[in-house]
């Protein structure tokens, strides 16, 4: 997901302050209706009854009714038992109505399913074995959870275009699918396929998720497009409508496929700012091919729709809301954020939300790495070095107990947007670590499940962070739990302690997880050495008048009193400034 912390990241504290602002003005639709708080959050725990079943493949037919602000669904969910099972239980907001609910053909009858909080449970009419199949049947309706401020807290979002005509996306990363279909609402609980049908007025197109599959002329007034993706990650499938035109390519891939590459943009939009995106599009897919591995859905497309919200990382269809801003990166961030997590997301899913800066992290490193690769040296180091000065290091980026999408986002205990600026930091300290070598095989055995990806030869892979460690420990043949301990799982970053005596420096790491063995790059007038830093500690000669840089190509992490007395003053700012404002008003 595109954040609100990336742009505090790169911009200034007025942009902070924006941020900020917004978020305060964060509330539930203005008609009252409102979602319940179960429905609200993203990857709760399975019920037993759904982790006793396959989620195969997902049918859904939605009529967009933008004049009503509402859509009417039929979903047809097929399970296969993994172990014997009594009811299903699946989720789907309690805003709309349900007006059927079928099994395998035969109505169930209301007594007999209940919806009470956003996880729907329907009685069987027989108990199923291992092994045996289902096919159950929703029929339901309304108008859904309007988003109060997309994509940071979602739903749907009613827009119009500047041409006039309306303009409609979905958003619910954090908060669920089941926001606009019957769902399980958890990571490890991806659907195998899922096919999608959307009628809208037939003078509005509906790029989708996968493949297109053609569209019909209901003959109404209506045209109903049809889409099929296999493996969607569960906040993938998404509802994008508007008077769009289509650009199409196609890219001949590093490794010998061939990749087409869509863009859905406004028929508004200047020519000339469209040519520009899109031709970012083959750039970046060279890019993340050259450096993670093959496009993971490339027997799909590359797509990407504009929406009216920033953007989010919708598998085949990334969202796109950036509206075509210049910045001084040289690339549209926006564009590769999202396009990062086709990769890390959508092919490496995390386990749980609490994992998330497998997502947000390493896509976030992607920038840094890609600003280099377009660029040189200079352009990687300046967007590492806004990423540094943006960490809060309030919570551990990953607490080691389950949590929601919200609950890393936005509780009080949770990492926020460290999982993004930090992650990455800790990716490139660990790749500064372990070599390029070593770095990128695991990378790829972390994302592909092997160390020689090639098109048709991996599926998606789900994945923790005790599991990238190992992958880790594995590629290296060394121990790298120190790291992961330090880096991942305590808040604070590791404290370098220097104290020069005559002609010697010494190092002296300090870290709440233990013993912290990090070598360090030590420039003594020019030269540089590597100190080993064994049990945490090492020494340097320093003459007397040298000029000594430690750690001069910043490779390595860790607590530094600039960024923090920048943090201090910033903050002082801030509340000084509260303070007039308050003043003023009296
Ligand atoms: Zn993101």
């Amino acid at each position: 997901m595109a954040t609100n912390f990336t742009r505090t990241v790169m911009m200034v504290s007025a942009l902070a302050l924006m941020a900020t602002g917004v978020a305060a003005q964060d509330r539930a639709p203005s008609d009252g209706r409102e979602s319940t708080a179960f429905t609200l959050e993203t990857d709760q725990p399975r019920t037993p009854e759904q982790e006793a079943v396959r989620f195969d493949k997902a049918d859904l037919s939605i009529s967009v009714l933008p004049d009503e602000q509402a859509i009417r669904g039929v979903a047809v969910l097929d399970f296969t038992a993994t172990a014997p099972v009594e009811r299903l239980v699946v989720e789907l907001d309690t805003l709309f109505e349900v007006s059927d609910v079928q099994v395998d053909g035969q109505t169930i009858a209301p007594t007999n399913w209940s919806n009470p909080e956003g996880r729907m449970t329907i009685d069987l009419p027989r108990p199923l074995t291992a092994g045996e199949r289902t096919s159950l049947r929703i029929a339901y309706g309304g108008q859904p959870r309007t988003a109060p401020r997309a994509p940071w807290n979602g739903g749907f979002v009613w827009s119009t275009a500047p041409s006039g005509e309306p303009w409609v996306a979905t958003a619910m990363q954090l908060n669920g699918c089941d926001l606009v279909y019957p769902c399980i609402d958890n990571s490890n609980a991806e659907a195998g396929r899922i096919d999608l049908h959307v009628t809208v007025p037939s003078n509005l197109s509906v790029p989708g998720n996968g493949v297109f599959q053609g569209k019909t002329d209901n003959g109404d007034g209506t045209t109903t497009w049809n889409w099929s993706i296999q493996n969607p990650n569960i906040y993938a499938v998404n509802i994008n409508v508007g008077p769009f035109e289509e650009v199409t390519g196609e890219y001949r891939s590093r490794f010998g496929n061939v990749i087409p590459m869509h863009y859905w943009h406004l028929k508004s939009d200047k020519p000339e700012d469209v040519q520009r995106l899109f031709a970012e599009f083959p750039q970046m897919l060279d890019f993340f091919e050259a450096y993670v591995g093959p496009y993971p859905f490339g027997g799909e497309k590359m797509g990407v729709v504009e929406t009216p919200h920033l953007g989010m990382e919708h598998q085949t269809l990334n969202a796109y809301g950036n509206g075509y801003a210049v910045d001084e990166r040289g690339y549209d961030w926006l564009l590769q954020h999202e396009f990062a997590h086709e990769w890390f997301a959508n092919q490496l899913t995390n386990r749980n939300a609490d994992d998330m800066w497998l997502h947000e992290g390493l896509g976030s490193y992607m920038q840094p790495l890609y600003a280099g690769w377009l660029r040189g040296g200079r352009y990687l180091h300046r967007e590492l070095a806004n990423q540094r000065d943006g960490l809060t290091n309030r919570a551990p980026v990953v607490s080691r107990t389950p949590k929601t999408v919200n609950g890393v986002y936005n509780a009080a205990d949770g990492p926020g947007g460290d999982i993004y600026s930090k992650g990455s930091l800790i990716a490139h300290t660990l790749r500064m670590t372990m070599g390029d070598e070593d770095f990128f095989e695991a990378l790829r055995i972390l994302v592909y499940g092997r160390p020689d990806p090639a098109p048709g030869n991996f599926t998606p892979q789900i994945r923790s962070t005790p599991e990238y460690n190992q992958i880790v420990n594995q590629v290296t043949g060394e121990n790298y739990d120190w790291f992961f301990d330090a880096y991942l799982y305590e808040a604070s970053l590791p404290v370098l302690n220097q104290t020069r005596d005559g002609d010697r420096l010494t190092l002296e790491w300090s870290t709440p997880a233990g013993v912290f063995p990090m070598p360090l790059e030590v420039e003594v007038n020019g030269r540089v050495r590597v100190v080993e830093m064994r049990d945490g500690r090492g020494f340097v000669d320093t003459p007397a008048g040298a000029i000594v840089i430690v750690d001069p190509e910043n490779k390595v992490l860790r607590q530094l009193d600039a960024v923090d007395r920048l943090h201090a003053w910033r903050r002082a700012q801030r509340e000084q400034e509260a303070a007039a404002d308050a003043n003023h008003d009296h």
